[in-house]
């Protein structure tokens, strides 16, 4: 086993890792950015390295002083975390090129899911429904106009290199489409260097439901259910549960197969998530996500696996530590994404945090870096906190929430939690009634109202 981890990241991301990491006997470093001085992540670790300034692309993006940092610590491994160069292929080889283990996929499989394209184009030759759409890039407006008449109107453009929501339009006519492919692409070569798009029926009332698999270097793939993760703004998550209320244990287990054996015919190494729309009984691929996701801890609560314990131990080439028939779905996990954002405004909220009380009791985890006196940076994502709560039934974990997000304090800054508290209380979540629309035609139509 590793005997000192780099963990290439900031956050409650890079604190869930230092805590599994402790947990197996492990030594950490932690890197930082001058902004992140005083971070948690830095005053936990074992170690930590300053490397350069606030910007993300000359600190937490900076290949080169990650590795020296790596280098003068005599770290043996790097775990990528969440987001920043947890998806970059080219990290991945530099990390073992100097001889460190890259606590994640192989290069050649992050390249291969990084690009949309080529990733719907293996999962589709592996047995996997993708959404309909055109076989590859679009060559011209001409081409999109002529497919998408074919498809059907709304049609979604999309970005192959695409990420966080970004490169992304909606098509609702010829009339419109010549304008929303512009949008895409320029967006998409800002976001990416790359204005490769491609074209996409737009399912209308889909939910987002993930696999979650983990596999071994010995040919050994478990997959740990699905999350529904339908609750988004602007295509990003908000609000994530495990199970879906939509899916029956006939489907999951249906689908859990349809996956793991296609990622074991790939050869996969480490954890991945397969994300799916799911409309009128039918999953459709959209895209494959080769590290952790935020949303990893509803998984961990309704299976009992540690998931980053488990990929550090198959990224040392241990065989996973248990098989699929232990892997038993017990209760309901939620995770409520809390962000330093007014909530009903979505405008960012940096600042000193003056006040902060973590609520408790039993099922309840909080992952996050804050504390009293704690500044919240401007640089970086908005995802200060996720709070996260387990029942024995969907309904008790509703009401724990309700319960545990009203002893939550954060002062200083403005942060989503009222949003949260007033899903708690909606009748259509209540229900598990709602879709990847929901959360803006519905709710904040409705709220506006009042
Ligand atoms: P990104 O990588 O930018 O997050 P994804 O492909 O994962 O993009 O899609 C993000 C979200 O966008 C999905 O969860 C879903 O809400 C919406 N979306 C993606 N593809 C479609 C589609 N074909 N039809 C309708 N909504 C879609």
């Amino acid at each position: 086993m590793f005997k000192k981890v780099l963990i290439a990241n900031r956050g409650e991301i890079a604190l869930r890792i230092h805590r599994a990491c402790k947990d197996m006997g492990i030594k950490t470093v932690a890197v930082h950015s001058t902004a992140d001085n005083q971070a948690m992540h830095v005053r936990l670790a074992d170690e930590s390295v300053c490397i350069g300034p606030p910007m993300s692309k000359e600190s937490y993006l900076n290949i080169k002083a990650i590795l020296s940092a790596a280098e003068i610590t005599g770290c043996d491994a790097i775990h990528p975390g969440v987001g920043f160069l947890s998806e970059n292929a080219t990290f991945a080889s530099m990390v073992e090129e100097h001889g460190f283990t890259f606590i994640g996929p192989t290069p050649d499989h992050i390249q291969m899911m990084g690009d949309k394209i080529t990733a719907k184009e293996a999962v589709l030759a592996l047995g996997i429904p993708v959404v309909p759409g055109s076989a590859g890039a679009l060559e011209s407006n001409e081409q999109a106009a002529l497919l998408a008449q074919k498809m059907g109107f709304p049609v979604l453009i999309k970005a192959a290199a695409g990420g966080g929501g970004k490169g992304m339009r909606v098509s609702y006519s010829l009339e419109d489409l010549q304008e929303a492919l512009t949008e895409a692409r320029n967006e998409a070569r800002a976001s990416f260097g790359s204005d490769e798009v491609f074209l996409e029926k737009y399912l209308v009332h889909p939910r987002h439901i993930e696999i979650q698999v983990i596999a071994d270097s010995h040919g050994n793939v478990v997959h740990l259910g699905e999350r529904d993760c339908s609750i988004q703004r602007r295509h990003q998550k908000v609000w994530e549960e495990a199970p879906s209320p939509a899916i029956s244990s006939k489907q999951r287990t249906e689908l859990g197969k349809i996956v793991t054996k296609a990622i074991k015919k790939l050869g996969y190494r480490g954890v991945g998530t397969l994300e799916f729309l799911y409309e009128n009984g039918e999953f459709y691929f959209i895209e494959m996500n080769t590290r952790l996701q935020v949303e990893h801890p509803i998984s961990e609560y309704i299976t009992g696996v540690d998931l980053v314990r488990e990929q550090i131990r198959v990224a040392a080439g241990l065989p996973l530590s248990f098989t699929q028939e232990d892997i038993k779905f017990q209760g309901h996990a939620i995770e409520c994404r809390i962000n330093a954002e007014n909530a009903e405004t979505f405008m960012p909220s940096p600042g000193k945090v003056l006040e902060y009380h973590a609520p408790s009791g039993p099922f309840v985890r909080i992952e996050s870096g804050l504390y009293a006196g704690y500044q919240v940076s401007p640089y970086y994502d908005s995802l200060v906190s996720k709070l996260i709560v387990y029942g024995d039934t969907r309904e008790e974990c509703i009401r724990r929430l309700n319960r545990v997000i009203g002893e939550y304090v954060i002062h200083g800054i403005d942060t989503t939690l009222p949003l949260h508290k007033k899903l708690t209380e909606n009748a259509d979540i209540q229900k598990g009634d709602y879709d990847i629309h929901w959360l803006e035609d519905v709710f904040f139509k409705d709220a506006d109202k009042k």
